[in-house]
């Protein structure tokens, strides 16, 4: 397959970039046509220094970078003004917004062995200072709804839950699905001056209904595409064309891509990631049907376009042929708009 490109500038907002990565993400952008890459993953509120040197340094003009917050003392009565005060300076350094994984609600514990609950008070301080510095946080929350369902052999993703057992989510002691998005919710709502970029189409594409209603609802939410394009694609056409010119201010384009020097990753970390990035052949067999799946996504009205991560869905999706002015939004001007520092 040739190089793809996208039929305007983009910015890929949603990745994962090693600090041994940067060479190779420049080398993936130019390949793929993009001209900044958001690294979410570059350091934590407390340990960002390396991060900044590799992503805000000579590269600045191709990344912009992000911070995760540190659960190591939680149970310190200081830890939301020590977190706050880190992700101040973080900012103060470059770092263009806050991210949390999905450890949030479902893998960080007080002392105690508890749930740290997503909406507890405990983490206002850290919101109210994202408001307060005008970053948004990049937030995901629960994980598709098949991981939250009963393993067994009809289980939707069998195949992904096979290669990522961890990734089980229906286990005794485990909050639902449904009790994680609403604890998010009630963040977004108690925190109306703060921008949560609510990653994976706010972690719920299964239903872009109710993502409408909380989109509606909540002025302050924004979505980002990543990793969920075959979840999109399985939807009618015509009524995720209507969705996203609906909410074509809110929506950032974002892969999942995940890269270090000796890999990349598709969407989904897989076993074979760092076999097959020594392949002569991988950008023509792999990076560029995957890129070229989420670009005919969203610019054609393809029937059958082939699966961007066939692990998460190995069926086809119809494009959404959108508007330029609404791509142009969704590929780069959103992402300008919200994130300081690109
Ligand atoms: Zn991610």
């Amino acid at each position: 397959m040739n190089a793809p490109k996208p039929r305007f500038p983009a910015i890929d907002a949603h990745t994962h970039i090693e600090l041994d990565g940067a060479e190779v993400a420049i080398d993936t952008m130019d390949a793929v046509g993009l001209d900044a890459m958001v690294n979410l993953t570059a350091g934590t509120v407390l340990d960002f220094q390396e991060g900044q040197k590799v992503f805000g340094g000579k590269h600045a003009d191709r990344f912009a970078w992000c911070v995760k917050l540190d659960f190591e003392n939680l149970d310190d009565p200081a830890w939301g003004k020590t977190q706050a005060d880190g992700l101040e300076a973080a900012v103060k350094a470059g770092a263009s917004a806050l991210k949390e994984v999905k450890r949030l609600g479902l893998g960080a514990r007080w002392e105690s062995g508890e749930l740290l609950k997503i909406d507890d008070p405990v983490l206002d301080p850290v919101w109210e200072r994202c408001a307060k510095l005008g970053v948004p946080m990049f937030i995901h929350t629960s994980d598709p709804l098949a991981f939250h369902q009963p393993l067994s052999q009809t289980n939707e993703r069998l195949t992904e839950l096979q290669a990522h057992p961890d990734w089980v989510f229906q286990k005794p002691g485990l909050p639902s699905k449904y009790e994680l998005l609403e604890a998010r919710n009630r963040v977004i709502e108690r925190h109306p001056k703060m921008k949560f970029i609510c990653v994976h189409v706010a972690n719920f594409p299964e239903d872009p209904v109710t993502v409408a209603l909380w989109l509606e609802k909540y002025p302050n939410m924004y979505i980002d595409t990543s990793a969920r394009f075959v979840e999109m694609g399985r939807h009618h056409p015509e009524m995720m064309h209507n969705f996203f010119v609906r909410f074509q201010d809110r929506i950032l384009f974002g892969t999942d891509t995940g890269i270090s020097s000796e890999h990349i990753m598709l969407g989904v970390r897989m076993p074979s990631d760092e076999e097959f990035f020594k392949r002569e052949d991988f950008k023509e067999q792999f990076l560029y049907p995957y890129f070229s799946s989420m670009y005919r996504y969203l610019e054609t009205d393809d029937y059958y376009i082939p699966s961007s991560t066939p692990i998460q869905g190995n069926w086809p999706l119809h494009g959404i042929a959108l508007p330029d002015d609404v791509l142009k939004k969704i590929y780069i001007e959103n992402a300008r708009r919200i994130l300081p520092g690109l």
